[in-house]
């Protein structure tokens, strides 16, 4: 369903679902392919990649995210696969700036090679960056990653901060036998550097499918062993955003923090989901538009959109998939089944 408004006709104020929920915030990613090949994430040999032809070209997407931003969506999320590895992502950036209402342009990247770019993407109106970083330790890096890139992703979290973003958001997924036990120590670095850390749970969107609800780190866990070093202060959801915000007054080497209190964010997609606030759509790299991260059904943009669809059209199609959105994701539920796309397929 496409709201309009009255005072400007034609122009849409929202696309809502039949729960009521108004879907602003896009996601799309660029690329399936990726640098890296996190063990929740990608299997090890990596995938099957999307061909050139198959995947949505800068012009294909821009037109799709004008359209998406004439229905009322005011954010976009680049995502992949590794957006980063997308050749054209400096311009792409442009592109997306100059639309008109312009909306707010955010990254979500594994921070590779981010040191040669970071400068031009925020002078090409990058607003925000999120860089994902599970471990300080270097082997430990190599083994959830299974590429020894520690250093780099350093070097691109760095370059991200120098190149004026603020708050820069570091994504972390905990994982019980390897990096749970390193919370703290993510969290100290975290507030003497200055950046926001986010502790994400764990959802059973990986390759390998090796997600078990008795394996993951939950959000309550998370918070019982941070509690022990820190004094955290709820602070309750921003908006529709999906982590609970704390503010973090009082902990190890508070001396050297960067301000006198810090923020910590946990998104427990699993454990508290927030799909009555979500506000989210997503688009694949090769066009298919998902209304939850956990659909068994996609839309397809790119056939109609190669077929010479028309703007309108476009978001009539576009409109329909929001107005049939599932309540939630399900996870727990007796029916829910693992959609047959990985994280790294559907950009998260
Ligand atoms: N490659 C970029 C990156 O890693 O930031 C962007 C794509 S990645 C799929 C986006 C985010 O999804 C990352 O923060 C990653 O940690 C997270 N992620 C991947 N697989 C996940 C899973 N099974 N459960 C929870 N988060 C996951
Ligand atoms: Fe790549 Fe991001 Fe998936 Fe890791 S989480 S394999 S960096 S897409």
């Amino acid at each position: 369903m496409i709201a309009t408004d009255s005072s400007t006709p034609g122009r849409s104020t929202g696309l809502v679902d039949r729960f009521g929920r108004v879907a602003t915030d896009l996601r799309i990613s660029l690329t399936d392919r990726c640098s890296l090949r996190c063990t929740y994430c990608m299997p090890a040999e990596g995938l099957v990649w999307l061909t050139k032809t198959e995947r949505l070209n800068d012009d294909e997407i821009a037109r799709l995210a004008e359209v998406f931003v004439g229905l009322g969506v005011t954010s976009i999320r680049l995502t992949g696969g590794e957006p980063l590895v997308h050749p054209t992502l400096v311009p792409m950036v442009a592109r997306l700036a100059a639309l008109d209402p312009r909306p707010e342009l955010s990254l979500t990247t594994n921070g590779i090679s981010l040191t040669r770019s970071a400068a031009q993407l925020v002078e090409a109106g990058l607003d925000r960056i999120n860089v994902s970083l599970d471990t300080l330790d270097r082997d430990r890096f190599a083994e959830l990653t299974r590429r020894d890139r520690l250093d780099d992703v350093l070097a691109g979290v760095a370059a991200a901060a120098a190149a004026g973003i603020t708050p820069l958001k570091i994504n972390t997924v905990l994982v019980r036998d390897s990096n749970l036990a390193e919370a703290p120590a993510l969290l100290e670095w975290a507030l003497r550097s200055g950046y926001q850390l986010r502790f994400i749970e764990h959802m059973p969107l990986d390759a390998d499918h090796l997600w078990s609800r008795d394996a993951m780190v939950t959000a309550d866990e998370i918070l019982e062993l941070l509690g022990a070093h820190f004094e955290l202060v709820p602070q309750g959801h921003h908006g529709h955003a999906p982590a609970e915000e704390f503010d973090v007054v009082d902990g190890p080497g508070r001396e050297h923090w960067a301000a006198a209190s810090g923020h910590l964010g946990v998104i427990a997609s699993v454990t508290r989901p927030f799909c009555r606030d979500c506000d989210r759509l997503r688009l694949t790299a090769d066009g298919q538009l998902r209304t939850c991260l956990f659909a068994r059904e996609e839309t397809d943009l790119r056939g109609p959109l190669r077929d010479g669809a028309s703007d309108a059209e476009l978001g009539a199609i576009i409109a329909t998939a929001v107005a049939g959105k599932q309540a939630g994701h399900g996870i727990g539920t007796a029916t829910f089944v693992q959609p047959d796309r990985t994280m790294s397929a559907i950009g998260g």
